[in-house]
């Protein structure tokens, strides 16, 4: 199979249109077989529930060549298996776990053509997603869905290095308790751009969101996870009802565990405390952890002794054996790697 004609050192996180994308509608109590198309475009009713009252949600994964050249997808069960509590919470219908895997190694499969190659830092973005196509206006859930999945291949994170960024707590809230930050869904992003955007206008990379109740603790940012070092040498990560269950976050913990022989906890952490870690970053599956060197509060500064050039060295070696693990370069922990074939 031949690759396209692509820099792929230096694409950046943007949409390329590929080959084809997986499509199963939702109509009349069931889902229908789905078929791979080459049409990008989606044509719904102008009243349709997505457009009206917001019901989507989505999930994110990649696909890698590994070093032996085969294309692999990593824990695609635990996106399959969140997309479920984000439908239930939402009304929408699940779409089944199995065919939900299938779905993704399918469309992967038919873009092979769209994996950058191993070493290029590039990498396959994977985008499973779901709305209420069909028209409602009292407001109540759709009738008709739409299950679709597309590629795009995805420039390295950080061009020219991992560089550790700036944050800020942000005064504004992500999730309400009881609310649906633990939710893939479309609306938990919409009314975060505002916040991001002022953040950026600031000239912070990130916002901090704490606990809306309280004020107190550390929930996560508009879409990764904290995870802490301790000084010494523990791995904290907030326990909360409603930050997002990031499969990147989990992993990290595993491997910290049990490849790096690390105390792990999982606990409520209180802002109060974020000044005693030594090193701090974010995990998600775009840049694996990117290494926070910095929290502004309200102007009073938390500078982590990792420092503003690189990451602290227990981040370093958390995200080199995850990534490691992604590459096919370190072996990985049973059911973690999925190969496309
Ligand atoms: C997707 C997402 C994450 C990261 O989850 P991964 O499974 O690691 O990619 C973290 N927080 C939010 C709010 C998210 O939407």
């Amino acid at each position: 199979m031949e690759k396209k004609n692509i820099d792929w050192s230096n694409i950046g996180f943007g949409y390329i249109p590929t080959d084809k994308r997986f499509v199963s509608n939702y109509k009349n109590g069931a889902w229908d077989e789905g078929t791979l198309t080459s049409d990008a475009t989606v044509t719904i009713s102008e009243c349709a529930g997505v457009l009206q009252y917001a019901q989507t949600c989505f999930e994110g994964m990649k696909a890698y060549t590994t070093e032996d050249g085969r294309i692999v997808t990593f824990r695609p069960d635990l996106n399959a298996a969140r997309m479920v509590s984000s439908c239930e919470r939402l009304e929408m219908p699940v779409f089944p776990e199995d065919r939900f895997v299938q779905a993704v190694v399918d469309t992967v499969k038919a873009n092979e053509a769209y994996v950058p190659p191993y070493g290029s830092g590039a990498t396959l973005y994977i985008r499973p997603y779901m709305f209420g196509s069909d028209a409602v206006i009292g407001v109540k859930p759709a009738n008709e869905y739409q299950f679709r999945v597309f590629v795009t291949p995805v420039g390295p994170y950080f061009k020219g290095g991992v560089k550790p960024i700036t944050i800020r707590v942000c005064d504004y809230d992500r999730a309400a308790p009881h609310g649906t930050g633990h939710i893939k869904a479309g609306l938990n992003y919409a009314m975060s751009l505002y916040a991001i955007m002022d953040a950026h206008r600031q000239g912070y990379d990130e916002n901090m969101y704490l606990d809306a109740a309280t004020r107190t603790k550390v929930e996560e940012t508009g879409g990764a996870n904290f995870l802490f070092v301790t000084k010494d040498n523990k791995v904290v990560t907030p326990k909360s009802n409603s930050i997002l269950p990031s499969i990147t976050r989990r992993s990290l913990l595993v491997v910290a565990k049990d490849y790096l022989g690390l105390d792990v906890e999982e606990r409520e952490v209180y802002f109060d405390e974020v000044k005693d870690f030594a090193e701090c970053g974010l995990c998600g599956t775009a840049a694996v952890i990117s290494p926070v060197g910095k929290i502004v509060d309200h102007g009073n500064e938390i500078c982590f002794p990792s420092g503003m050039t690189e990451m602290g060295p227990i981040t370093k070696k958390l995200y080199e054996t995850l990534t490691g693990i992604q590459m096919g370069r370190i072996e990985a922990p049973k059911g973690w790697i999925k190969v496309i074939e």
